[in-house]
């Protein structure tokens, strides 16, 4: 493989992992890519290629028919899909996203009722935090569940719900105790056919558009008991603790982006030609290459270095799951962005994929927490001497 991929030599099992998914995406899921940006639409066939080769949902373990691959493996397969289609890599990204709550806290009966389906591609698995007044400040949400006998009833609205429509089941984050504020919020699993949900019309994005993203409403929903994901009461806490996890595979997704845009430019400036010489000859080119290589390095150290945080579950994986996002999206933006300048006026149409990739990456520096709350949660670690 030409790229040039972690110094650290990782065991011959990631080389696997990673070109087995490029074979796959070079095949089944790149081609379809600027397709599902032009058509704001789900890449039907795309899941269907990473179904095929059990890379939807590939941290799942084998217990539930997963492919059990661990944090780092995982975080290779959603690089590789992102570098060809970043909608995609949301695929495997929303499905651990959506299913970490039950590995790390649910029950055994849950897990093993809500995991199997997901392992086998029959079903995603969304995860529903975010609200119209609860962003940034997600512990403020106003989504209701209410205790009745032996039931829950949950009533509210849940945005930017990323799968919403297309997956099966949906951890949602609601408000039990309403006076015991970010300890008053629980988990429930919810299916999509449960009467009183429903979804909004897609919203209109400047990115990632074969992923689709609504709003997801709760009418009156009534749950059995059996479905509240670990403790009453533990929802916020297990909602944060899934994002320290979760941020790597975002962090993957940008990383994923930018090597996208640094090889297609890369061979761009070797063929395009000014002047009577290749672009790849001026200095200007070449510096703009040498930096977008750079800072794929690094931010893939950093990713791959809290990839193995996350499957250790080590104390400082807060940090580095919130420093890895951040450095790796920050990163993807300023690399596509320069990318499009190797391309010159070619790089601003669609005919060329790196337009795609400037908007695509722009939205890994907004979910899982905007930078800004990276940057928070950084310094909180930083702080109370829990990193560094
Ligand atoms: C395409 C897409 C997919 C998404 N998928 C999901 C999903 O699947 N599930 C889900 O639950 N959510 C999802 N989200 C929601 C996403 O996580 C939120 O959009 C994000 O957390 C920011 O919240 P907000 O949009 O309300 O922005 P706001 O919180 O309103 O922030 C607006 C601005 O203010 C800044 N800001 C806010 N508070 C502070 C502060 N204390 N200090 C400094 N700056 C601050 C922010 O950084 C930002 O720049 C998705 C969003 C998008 C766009």
């Amino acid at each position: 493989m030409s790229t040039g991929f972690s110094p650290y030599q990782l065991p011959a099992e990631y080389s696997e992992i990673r070109s087995a998914t490029r074979d796959v995406c070079d095949a089944g899921v790149a081609p379809h890519a600027a397709e599902a940006d032009e058509a704001a639409s789900f890449p039907t066939a795309s899941y269907e290629a990473l179904r095929s080769a059990d890379l939807h949902a590939p941290h799942l373990p084998a217990e539930y028919g997963g492919a059990g691959i661990d944090a780092l493996g995982t975080a290779i397969v959603i690089e590789e899909v992102a570098r060809a289609c970043a909608s995609s890599s949301l695929i495997p990204a929303v499905n651990k996203l959506g299913t970490l709550p039950l590995l790390l806290d649910a029950s055994d009966a849950l897990k093993e009722r809500y995991l199997p389906p997901v392992a086998s591609g029959e079903a995603m698995f969304s995860y529903c935090l975010s609200e119209p007044e609860a962003g940034s400040d997600a512990a403020s949400m106003r989504t209701r569940a209410e205790r009745d006998g032996d039931t829950w009833v949950l009533d509210g609205v849940k945005r930017w719900i990323t799968n919403a429509g297309v997956s099966g089941y949906y951890t949602v984050f609601a408000v039990t105790d309403p006076q015991a504020g970010s300890r008053g919020i629980s988990a429930f699993v919810v299916e999509k056919d449960d009467q009183g949900v429903s979804f909004g019309a897609p919203e209109k994005k400047l990115g990632v558009k074969g992923s689709p993203t609504a709003e997801v409403y709760f009418d009156s929903v009534r749950l059995p008991a059996d479905r509240l994901i670990g403790e009453e009461g533990q929802g916020f806490s297990l909602a944060m603790r899934t994002l320290d996890h979760t941020r790597v595979t975002i962090a993957a997704q940008a990383l994923g982006i930018a090597q996208g845009a640094l090889d297609a430019a890369r061979a761009y400036a070797a063929e395009r030609e000014q002047f009577g010489k290749p672009i790849a000859s001026f200095q200007a080119v070449q510096f703009m290459l040498a930096d977008a290589a750079m800072k794929i390095s690094a931010a893939r150290e950093l990713t791959y270095a809290a990839a193995a945080k996350s499957e250790r579950g080590d104390a400082d994986l807060t940090y580095f799951g919130a420093a890895a996002k951040c450095f790796a999206s920050d990163a993807a933006m300023e690399v596509t962005t320069d990318m499009v300048q190797v391309f010159g006026g070619y790089g601003y149409t669609r005919d060329f994929p790196v337009e795609r990739m400037m908007r695509d990456a722009k939205i890994t520096q907004i979910y899982e927490g905007t930078n800004q709350i990276q940057r928070i949660v950084m310094a909180r670690e930083l702080l109370k001497g829990r990193a560094f």
